[in-house]
């Protein structure tokens, strides 16, 4: 379980969904090949970001999120929109 900050850092990082370094709650999430022992570098990433516009399929049994584009995000092209897999529930 991620430990939530209550400000988020002032250094060059920004939230991967919000693109914001807005001073809102945080957790750290691990990154992915950064692990060295028991030392892992982490990402900052707004608490509420990460709750916000998940969606389920039962169907499928995936939660999952709809993000802009890589484009979108800098205001480049139309309002296409991307999906980002999040993952399939195990339990
Ligand atoms: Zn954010």
């Amino acid at each position: 379980m991620s430990r939530q900050f209550p400000h988020f850092p002032k250094d060059n990082a920004i939230c991967p969904l919000c693109e914001t370094n807005a001073d809102k709650p945080c957790v750290l999430l691990p990154i992915d090949g950064t692990e060295e022992g028991n030392i892992v570098q982490a990402q900052p990433t707004h608490a509420g970001c990460l709750l916000e516009g998940f969606r389920y399929n039962p169907r499928v049994g995936v939660i999952y999120r709809v993000v802009p584009s890589d484009k979108d995000a800098k205001g480049i092209g139309k309002a296409a929109k991307v999906t980002r897999y999040v993952g399939k529930c195990r339990h």
